[in-house]
């Protein structure tokens, strides 16, 4: 389990992370940002979640694959 933070009012909805990662990330269709994928959220909270170790290896490709790099991995 890595604990993983999307600080959200940073991201610019460029599609990278859900693209990379769809198992793990989603657009949210109200504010078109990203968020953690409901059954992975901490506390329902958008920006934070816990991916399991089968997903560790595709939730840090996006955290390097965003342009604005507000994905944090295992921090
Ligand atoms: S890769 Fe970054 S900027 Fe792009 S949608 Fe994901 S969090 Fe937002």
């Amino acid at each position: 389990m890595i604990r993983v933070t999307i600080d959200r009012g940073g991201c610019v909805s460029c599609g990278s992370c859900w693209d990379i990662c769809p198992s793990f990330f989603e657009q949210n269709p109200d504010d078109t940002f990203s968020q953690v994928i409901g059954s992975f959220r901490i506390s329902d909270t958008l920006g934070e979640g816990d991916a399991p170790d089968d997903l560790d290896g595709c939730v840090r490709d996006a955290s390097d694959a965003c342009p604005v790099q507000v994905i944090a991995v295992g921090e």
